[in-house]
């Protein structure tokens, strides 16, 4: 197997793999998508307590391998084996998701997971340890993060198991970590691009102050631009159907610059550090700026 090419490390410590399957608390009922199952297994442990999984594998012959596994068993028609890249195919209905995967997929698997709807129970991932670090930090700690920020706007993460290298063949560079991710439901009604694009600016240089960030070379620009867009379209909203969606904050003379200095000050942040700063202060700052048609995507 070309093991580089698709992070192929596969858990060869049984106990862990069981400790990962019991963390998904699966009922009889459940719709489990795996995401890499590579020789199966975890697979076959779920297949044990849920009612039917969707594995995900991108290399054929891991897909060839752990259909094989169950062939002839009972367990054969709960399962179906979906080739591809997860990245890019449709995800199936499903209320647990558990996944080993390589870690070059570990972002886009959280986002594509917390974008995907109706809302799943929960997901028990394994990634490399520094990462699932980010995804569970808390606000005030070194490791809180435009990541830590983004992640728990939709969920409520922990880490749940620390797993050496030695649990895998062949054993892969770093340590690695269980997380479980559970979706909060429903979700806060923000748009995501304008969430991430303001942590953007506030995390680029995370110890400097927030307002700091804001002056660093063509933010204010491209607030300026984005504002006017939005003005623009709100004008054209309002043309075509004679309403307007939301007051529209048009007379506000001040420069741009001016806006995001003023409301810093109204929330007491001249000198916040978004090191500090914990979800609700950035929620309550992006609903500050949106009220004066500052937009960040
Ligand atoms: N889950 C198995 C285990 O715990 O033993 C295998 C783990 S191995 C680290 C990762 C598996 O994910 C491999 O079988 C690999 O082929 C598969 N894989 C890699 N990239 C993938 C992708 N983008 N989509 C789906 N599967 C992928």
């Amino acid at each position: 197997f070309n093991t580089a090419r698709f992070g192929q490390h596969i858990l060869k410590n049984p106990a862990t793999a069981q400790k990962i399957v019991d963390a998904a608390n699966l009922k009889p009922t459940d719709k489990v998508m795996e995401v890499g199952p590579g020789t199966g297994n975890l697979t076959v442990k779920i297949l044990e307590k849920a009612k039917h999984v969707t594995a995900i594998e991108m290399d054929p012959r891991m897909a060839a391998e752990v259909i094989k596994r169950v062939q002839g068993t009972p367990e054969q028609r709960k399962l179906e084996v979906v080739i591809g890249d997860f990245v890019k195919v449709d995800m199936p209905y499903f209320e647990v998701c558990i996944s080993n995967t390589p870690y070059q997929i570990s972002s886009p698997l959280v986002f594509r997971l917390l974008s995907h709807r109706p809302l799943f129970r929960v997901a028990i991932l394994m990634f490399q340890r520094e990462f699932a670090l980010r995804l569970v930090a808390r606000p005030g700690t070194s490791l809180w993060s435009r990541l830590s920020a983004n992640v728990q706007l939709y969920a409520k993460v922990d880490n749940i198991i620390n797993v050496s290298r030695n649990d895998f063949r062949p054993p892969p560079q770093v340590e690695s970590s269980v997380i479980r991710l559970v979706p909060i439901d429903p979700p806060p009604p923000v748009k995501f691009e304008e969430f991430d694009g303001m942590n953007r600016i506030i995390f680029s240089r995370p110890n400097k102050t927030v307002r700091g960030n804001f002056q660093a070379k063509g933010v204010m620009k491209m607030l300026e631009q984005n504002r006017s867009t939005w003005l623009s379209m709100q004008d054209m909203v309002r043309a075509i159907t004679s309403w307007s969606l939301v007051p529209l904050p048009v007379d506000d003379e001040r420069p741009v610059t001016k806006m995001v200095d003023d409301i810093l000050t109204e929330l007491g942040h001249t000198e916040s550090r978004a090191a500090k700063m914990d979800i609700d202060d950035l929620l309550k700052l992006l609903s500050a700026f949106h009220e004066v048609g500052i937009h960040f995507s």
